[in-house]
Parts: structure tokens; C-alpha cells; sequence
């Protein structure tokens, strides 16, 4: 059985997204390490992070991740918000280091009108930029390069594109995270045993299946190439049960980390998890 969990609001303090987690029964729990919309933070005090600590012990929790604030954009073609953008994510790793959290999902940026060929090229001067600032390797924390909708100008909506981000950057470093919703919605068929078969060869050659860290479930309000970004919940979507059923029915996907990023309540949390694992045990 992979970990499984879902992403969970920090409520004041940081530690009690594990309480959460503890209460509907999750392996894994995301969670941000920072307000998501705005760009400055106090700084974790020692009090916050032993909390936290001790609640990660307690809870059981297995597996922490953390997903970046929504502004950051490591594409963007001003340098004021791209310098901004990569102070942020930096400071988010940091935090990270200090909680011993070992992956931060990060968005593909968008290219706001320079076109995709610069955005990506942004893009990796972007992590450049940030693995020259942070100490040598072994750092504890590896940055999740997360596909996107393809809404508006958002890079990373093909596979091949995301390669082309990652491409010779060390895997200790920089890894993929997948949004089922985000792969659906983009054009890629995943509601048939066949076609599952046929992403996960193109996995294979594009990104490599050793960058490919963690799994956001997600079901997708809209269709199939819609490029329209809505999670829903999980088998109620447009991917539906026999999509999910498809999808975790293959062995690869069947053992990565998976979060969801359902919209409502802990109790529709519970029901959305509990789907997936009755999907992963009749696989
Ligand atoms: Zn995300
Ligand atoms: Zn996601």
C-alpha cells in the first residue's frame, strides 16, 4: 500500500496540519510552510519547530511535504517579481531544512508572453540560481517541479516540457511531482488501462520515472483538455472512479506517495482517501 494523505490547512500553527492528518487517518499530509498568497513570513521560532517536531512523533505521520507559496513564478519575465520569487523559494527550503521536510512542490512558472522556449530556459537559470545559494550536496531538501493545467501562460503542461526543465539537474536536487487533474485537463487520456500504459511509457522517456517523487489525485471538474484547473472530488469528476481505478491499477503509480488537494471538509477529506484505498486494495 503507498502512503497516502492529503493536503491540510495550518490552522495558526504549523503542527497542527499533522493533528489533521492524525484524525482522518494519513500517511502523508502537504502542507505549506508559509501564508501561500502573501510574500513575507515571521520567521520559524525554535518553539515552532519543536512543536512541530514532537507533533510529527506523535501523530506517526510518515511522510511531510511541502507545497510553495502561489506566487512564486521562477519563469517570470520581471526581474523585481522573479527576484522575489526565488528569495521566497529559497527561504521556503530553508524552512523546510529546518523542519525536516524532505520535498517542496514547487509549480512550473508561466512565461507571461515571452514565450515557452524563454520561460523554460528562466525557469532553469531559476534553479540555478537557487542551488548556487544553497549549502553543497547532501541538502536534505529536493524541490518537486509540479505539471500544470497549461492554463493561460503556465509552463509544464507536457511531459517533454518538464523534461526539458529538469533535464541535468541533479535528482538529489530537483524531482516531478504529477497532478492527475493537471495531466487530464492538459490532454493526456488517463481513464483506460491502455492509456495509463501509454503515459506511463512516456514517462519513462521524458522525465525518467526516478524523478517522479509524488502523485497529486486529483479528480478534474472539466474535460479532458479543457486547460481548465478545478480539483474535484475524487471519482465525482470527469476522470471518474474507473479513471482513478485505471490509473492506480498500474504498479508504478500504484507506489508513489499520494496526496489529495480535494476542496471541503475533513469528513469529504476521509471519503475521497477512502475511495482511493479501496481502488488501491482491489488492484
Ligand atoms: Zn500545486
Ligand atoms: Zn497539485
Amino acid at each position: 500500500m503507498p502512503l497516502l494523505g492529503a493536503h491540510l490547512p495550518t490552522k495558526g500553527e504549523i503542527a497542527s496540519a499533522l493533528d489533521a492528518a492524525q484524525r482522518i487517518g494519513c500517511d502523508v499530509v502537504q502542507l505549506f510552510v508559509k501564508p501561500p498568497i502573501q510574500w513575507a513570513a515571521s520567521p520559524l521560532s525554535d518553539a515552532t519547530i519543536a512543536t512541530f517536531v514532537t507533533a510529527r512523533e506523535r501523530t506517526g505521520v510518515k511522510l511531510v511535504v511541502a507545497h510553495a507559496g502561489y506566487l512564486v513564478n521562477l519563469a517570470s519575465p520581471r526581474p523585481d517579481v522573479l527576484l522575489q520569487s526565488r528569495k521566497s523559494l529559497l527561504e521556503e527550503m530553508q524552512r523546510c531544512h529546518l523542519l525536516g521536510i524532505p520535498f517542496l512542490v514547487v509549480h512550473a512558472g508561466a512565461h507571461l508572453g515571452i514565450g515557452e522556449r524563454r520561460g523554460v530556459q528562466r525557469m532553469r537559470e531559476s534553479l540555478h540560481w537557487l542551488f548556487d545559494r544553497l549549502p553543497s550536496l547532501p541538502f536534505p531538501v529536493t524541490l518537486l517541479i509540479e505539471n500544470t493545467a497549461g492554463q493561460g501562460t503556465c509552463l509544464g503542461y507536457t511531459l517533454e516540457q518538464m523534461a526539458e526543465i529538469v533535464e541535468g539537474l541533479p535528482k538529489e536536487r530537483v524531482g516531478v511531482c504529477l497532478d492527475t487533474c493537471h495531466l487530464f485537463v492538459a490532454g493526456y487520456e488517463i481513464r483506460t488501462p491502455e492509456s495509463v500504459h501509454e503515459l506511463a511509457k512516456l514517462i519513462d522517456a521524458t522525465i525518467g520515472w526516478d524523478r517522479f517523487k509524488l502523485l497529486h489525485a486529483n479528480d478534474s471538474l472539466h474535460p479532458l483538455g479543457s486547460r481548465i484547473d478545478r480539483h474535484w472530488h475524487i471519482g465525482k469528476g470527469q476522470i471518474g472512479l474507473d479513471g482513478f481505478r485505471a490509473l492506480l491499477s498500474h504498479p508504478k503509480f500504484a507506489q508513489l506517495p499520494i496526496v489529495i488537494e480535494t476542496p471541503g471538509t475533513e469528513v469529504q477529506h476521509l471519503e475521497n482517501l477512502q475511495r482511493l484505498r479501496e481502488l488501491l486494495e482491489a488492484a
